[in-house]
């Protein structure tokens, strides 16, 4: 394979992920520049062909795209407001921003990557390092829809890449609601194989249980979903009012077994909290509804910016769907980015 014409990549950060991600850069046979702020950590990329960067400054001014995988974003401010490393690098080059972060965090940087002259893409990983470059790597991406089209090719060596239109909010917000689903489903695990594991079954002889019940259960999300769209919640077999009754009865085995019920309270909660909003006919797609209109919980900082706080939960009514969180956030957002990097 000609891999002469590959352009030239940058990765900033090499964790697990920032050297999965060059590693694949280099296998796809892109000139690749890496750094790290601690020393040490690129010597097996460059065995592999890696240039090493002395400093970030160096790094960036290396290539025409720049991806940036660390810890946070308090970690890529510090690297790009890093005194002398940003200010006239990073105009004319695109810079792909896969930490995770939240949409907010990602609208706001791309304001200030876009005030420097420079394109602004996010990223959500949707995959574990050892499946970079693999079958079943998804990167999400979304932002500058010019600097995507023009960097699709570098960043298919990845993996398969979903572009989600120019929002730099979008990718994140798909991540952070796929991290949510997963979340919730080890959360589960974790709470079965404790249950199981206080009368002393072996986590392996009952998970291939949970695996093919998750898997039955899997296939009512797209009818829950559809559901939803078409907020109409009430064809169901299993209403609400049946679940919450039944779900007391988890809680009070986490008790009896000496097993924890932190994980699963709050579902309890929310399933009473249907039925006391006269939804105990309907489907579990309604406590969707629920969620998007509180009750916003004092001790949630999401709450401060819920587009949907104070809406009415009274079935039926959907003020939370008029709002488009997007705009809302977008409006309601300060210029953070700018007033941890400053203006320069
Ligand atoms: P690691 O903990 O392995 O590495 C963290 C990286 O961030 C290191 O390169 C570290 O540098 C750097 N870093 C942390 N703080 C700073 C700072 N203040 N300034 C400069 N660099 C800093 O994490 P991963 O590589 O696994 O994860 C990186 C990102 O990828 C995260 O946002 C994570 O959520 C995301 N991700 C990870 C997945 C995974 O399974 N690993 C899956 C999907 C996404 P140093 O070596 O100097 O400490």
């Amino acid at each position: 394979m000609n891999t002469d014409d590959r352009p030239p990549v940058t990765v900033i950060g090499l964790g697990a992920m920032g050297k999965a991600l060059a590693g694949a850069f280099l296998d796809n046979g892109h000139p690749t520049t890496v750094w790290n702020r601690t020393e040490g950590k690129g010597r097996e990329l460059v065995e592999r062909g890696a240039t090493e960067a002395a400093t970030a400054a160096e790094a960036i001014a290396a290539s025409p795209v720049v991806v940036v995988c660390v810890l946070d974003y308090d970690a890529v401010r510090e690297i790009l407001g890093a005194p002398g490393t940003v200010t006239g690098l990073l105009a004319g080059r695109t810079l792909v921003n896969l930490t995770n972060g939240t949409p907010r965090q990602a609208r706001e940087l791309a304001r200030w990557v876009s005030g420097r002259g420079a394109d602004y893409l996010d990223g959500g990983v949707m995959a574990v390092p050892p499946m970079i470059g693999n079958p079943g790597s998804l990167v999400l991406c979304s932002g500058s829809p010019g600097a995507f089209t023009a960097h699709e090719g570098t960043l298919s060596a990845l993996g398969a890449v979903d572009y989600l239109g120019e929002d730099a909010g979008r990718a994140s917000l798909y991540d952070i609601a796929l991290l949510s689903a997963m979340y919730g489903m080890f959360g589960g695990f974790l709470q079965a194989v404790a249950l199981t594991g206080s009368e002393r079954i072996p986590a392996t002889e009952f998970t291939p249980l949970v695996v093919s019940w998750l898997n039955a259960m899997l296939t009512s999300l797209p009818a829950m979903a559809k559901a939803y769209d078409a907020n109409d919640h009430s064809a169901t077999t299993s209403n609400l009012g049946m679940q919450a009754t039944g779900f007391v009865n988890l809680l009070e085995t986490g008790r009896d077994q000496g097993v924890s019920t932190e994980l699963l309270k709050p579902m309890g909660a929310l399933l009473d909290r249907g039925v006391a909003a006269n939804r105990g006919d309907d489907g579990l797609s309604a406590l969707i509804d629920l969620l998007r209109t509180g009750p916003a919980s004092a001790t949630d900082p999401a709450s401060a910016t819920d587009p949907a706080k104070g809406a009415d939960p009274a079935k039926g009514a959907d003020p939370a769907r008029a709002t488009d969180p997007a705009r809302a956030t977008d409006a309601g957002s300060h210029d953070v980015v700018s007033h941890h990097l400053g203006s320069e």
